[in-house]
């Protein structure tokens, strides 16, 4: 939708085929409808940490099906709003499933349409793993159509969507239990991030089953399933949710045949510019497994635009691509982790805090927000910034800025502080972490 705008801007004649509803994944079965989970799942806590505050709230009862009916209402308005807005740029819609004939030509219902340039933009499909009974579990795609919430789930993956599904089960009452292969959560994170958010979301009674992964699913007679883990255990519960991965969407596109080179992952191989092996056929997004993130998607939907029709070839950028799970608590990060600032720089100074947030004083609630800011010792330039803690993504959007810019330590501590905020803590650690 974004390059197709952007071109149509740029003065090129734009047309996009779509065969499901606009929007894509982050808008149907992704971003937008996790976060509407996100937020009614973390009710439950607000109604808790209410009381402290001398509110009494009687016993809150948390209804699906309203939750699903708005939910879905809110989607389809945002499809809508979509199309009116190809439309009102002045976007061709053809509806119907393209497939690539060659360099400039794709078939859509059996007509073929002609393009100087074609754009593979068709994002990724979650996998489940090849395991007896594979077909009893679910993934995202249907954890958002659910028709009753179960009583028990199983969530089996450690990244994104797992952490993020996990916590949204957990918060609406469903007994929940986080199975990771691993031993620390979220690889390619900061690993005290992994390690600290494994702890938190344990604390709020999530479990989590480290170092085993499902073998094989089966139903009982009494229509629970039972899951064999690789390391001999077993569990029982009533739904299971794989969250191990997602494949770019590329199978019966017609690439192969067009000389596209498609990587092991299926992923289309693509330069800088996002150009594939074939001059004029180009991806962005998931489908070329690069920064699976919506606003990189769109990023670079918008640097191919610029590229192919404004004449200002302008590369991908993924350095200091701002991130962050909604898990609860919320995570978030900008830049390099610990690990990956020693491996870049060799040595890097350390600044962390770690405190129970204001809002939370009043209650039984011992959360622990976390801040921490990787330095490059050298340059003195802030070269990570990671958090745990309410609305992480918020205030990391805001560091992202600094970070990008290449501020020094001595800057963010040349700022002040907004007091009291736990964003704060950023502008003020003065003590190097040993
Ligand atoms: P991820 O790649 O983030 O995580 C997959 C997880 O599944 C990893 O923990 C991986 O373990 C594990 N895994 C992979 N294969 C198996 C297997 N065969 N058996 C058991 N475990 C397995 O994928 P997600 O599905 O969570 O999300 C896909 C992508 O979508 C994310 O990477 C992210 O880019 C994007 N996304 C972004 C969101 C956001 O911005 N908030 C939200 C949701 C998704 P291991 O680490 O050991 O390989």
């Amino acid at each position: 939708m974004r390059a197709s705008r952007f071109a149509a801007a740029y003065g090129a004649s734009a047309a996009i085929a779509e065969s499901g509803r606009f929007g894509g994944t982050c808008v149907n079965v992704g971003c937008i409808p996790k976060k509407l989970f996100s937020y009614a799942a973390h009710f439950r806590e607000d109604f808790e940490i209410a009381k402290g505050f001398g509110w009494t709230v009687g016993e809150p009862v948390f209804d699906w099906k309203t939750l699903l009916a708005n939910k879905d209402r809110e989607i389809l308005r945002l499809n809508g709003v979509y199309e009116r807005v190809l439309a009102l740029a002045g976007v061709e819609i053809l509806r119907g499933r393209a497939t690539v004939l060659g360099p400039h030509e794709v078939s859509i219902n059996g007509k073929t349409v002609k393009a100087r340039h074609i754009l593979v933009a068709t994002g990724s499909w979650p996998v489940i793993p090849a395991i007896p009974g594979r077909e009893l579990a679910i993934t995202s795609n249907e954890a958002f159509h659910l028709e009753a919430l179960p009583r028990r789930a199983l969530v089996v993956g450690g990244g994104y969507i797992a952490l993020e599904f996990a916590s949204i089960l957990h918060g609406l009452g469903v007994k929940t239990t986080l199975s990771y292969r691993g031993k620390r959560l979220l690889r390619g994170f900061d690993a005290e991030i992994g390690d600290r958010i494994a702890e938190e979301m344990k604390a709020k009674g999530l479990a989590i089953h480290f170092g085993g992964e499902p073998a094989a699913i089966a139903r009982r007679a009494d229509g629970a399933l039972e899951v064999a883990y690789s390391d001999g255990s077993r569990q029982e519960t009533d739904l299971v949710l794989f969250a191990t991965g997602r494949r770019p969407n590329t199978a019966g596109l017609g690439l192969e045949t067009a000389g596209v080179q498609l990587g092991p992952d299926g992923a289309v191989v693509v330069d800088r510019l996002s150009t594939s092996s074939v001059e004029s056929i180009h991806a962005i997004g998931d489908v070329t497994n690069r920064l699976n993130l919506t606003p990189v998607a769109t990023a670079e939907a918008m640097w191919l635009a610029r590229t192919l029709f404004r004449g200002e070839p302008t590369p991908a950028d993924h350095e200091n691509v701002p991130t962050a799970v909604f898990a609860n608590p919320n995570i978030a990060t900008v830049g390099l982790s610990e690990e990956k600032a020693r491996e870049r720089y060799g040595a890097i100074d350390l600044y962390k805090s770690s405190f129970r947030a204001l809002k939370l004083t009043l209650t039984d609630k011992h959360e622990r927000t976390f801040l921490k800011l990787v330095v490059d010792r050298a340059s003195q330039r802030v070269v990570g910034a990671h958090m745990i803690g309410p609305d992480a993504g918020e205030v990391i959007q805001g560091i992202a800025i600094a970070v990008k810019l290449g501020a020094t330590k001595a800057q963010f501590d040349a700022t002040i502080g907004i007091h009291p905020t736990a964003a704060e803590e950023f502008v003020t650690m003065r003590e190097k972490a040993l």
